[in-house]
């Protein structure tokens, strides 16, 4: 059994009634720590890691407000990608939620919130929806983020991207994206640069590559950060003046996203320090035992978000 596919199967034991039921986070040593990233909402505080039975030493926790990933190059996919690179994150797991304000929230509800606090529609972004990535189904959103993230040049094709939804009442996590499944398929290089589509191609149509020659060995990781934000926002860019083109070079140009995301890894490794291994969570738990299921203490409507 892989790591989630073993969480899932411990979350269901346990919601059931199983006081057993755990997971033993020694037999997934090369599949962790996990990378998680979750809406805002408070009441999600009591489940995780809990609700993954995983240790907190192993769970990365990003949050943003409605588990949203607005484009392959989003701040959100900034922070996956480091995570992975530099925090050493093996697999991404999108984690929504039953009943998600976010996705409650209509666009006219929120320009009147927005309103009642003084914010003025005319300095907002024209399409509200998009801005703020509001949606309408926390299911579909799951779908949208993990296919986002599995095709982002930012993510190395060995890392799967799972989508997974949980109920806020009972902590129960369900399969939305097997991420196993959809990362099989992306190591053939045929599914992966059709997948990739349009931004390979802008990618690949750089040619020859090398991140060393951005000299930045020095450059703290926030300062790189935003260079290479600005080096793929450029690229990006360039793509939507050059679909036609690029998207004849289709097939080559996986390879070459591959290769710099390759770059990339290789990179941070050489030129981020890595905490001793004696300060990486030196003992594991031989057993973390999940909680019974955990219900909310009091959630009042007024108290949603
Ligand atoms: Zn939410």
């Amino acid at each position: 059994m892989r790591l989630f596919e073993a969480i899932i199967d411990a979350n269901h034991r346990a919601v059931g009634g199983d006081t057993t039921a755990g997971l033993h986070p020694a037999d997934f040593e090369n599949e962790l720590p996990v990378i998680a990233l979750t809406c805002i909402d408070p009441r999600l505080n009591a489940y995780f890691p809990n609700a993954l039975a995983l240790p907190a030493e192993e769970f990365i926790w990003l949050r943003n407000a409605g588990n949203i990933i607005t484009g392959p190059l989003s701040s959100t996919m900034r922070s996956l990608a480091l995570a992975c690179a530099v925090k050493g994150g093996k697999e991404i797991a999108i984690i929504g939620h039953t009943d998600c304000q976010i996705c409650k929230t209509t666009a006219m509800q929120l320009l009147d919130k927005l309103k009642t606090q003084g914010v003025e529609r005319h300095l907002l972004p024209d399409n509200i929806n998009e801005f703020f990535g509001l949606f309408g189904s926390e299911r579909q959103n799951v779908i949208e983020a993990a296919g986002i993230a599995r095709n982002s040049p930012l993510i190395g094709p060995k890392i799967p991207v799972h989508g997974l939804l949980l109920d806020i009442e009972t902590g129960k996590l369900d399969w939305v994206v097997n991420g196993y499944e959809t990362w099989q398929k992306a190591l053939s290089p045929g599914d992966a640069a059709r997948a990739s589509g349009p931004i390979a191609g802008a990618l690949g149509s750089l040619g020859a590559f090398n991140i060393g020659e951005m000299k930045f060995p020095e450059t703290k990781i926030g300062e790189f950060a935003t260079k290479a934000e600005d080096w793929l926002s450029k690229e990006a860019g360039k793509l939507e003046t050059g679909t036609a083109e690029t998207m004849r070079n289709v097939e080559p140009a996986a390879e070459s996203v591959q290769k710099i995301a390759g770059q990339v890894a290789e990179f941070a490794e050489k030129h981020w320090p890595r905490p001793p291994v004696s300060a990486r969570a030196p003992t594991k738990p031989p057993k973390i035992p999940l909680p019974p299921p955990i219900r909310p203490k009091i959630i009042q409507s007024r108290d949603k978000r």
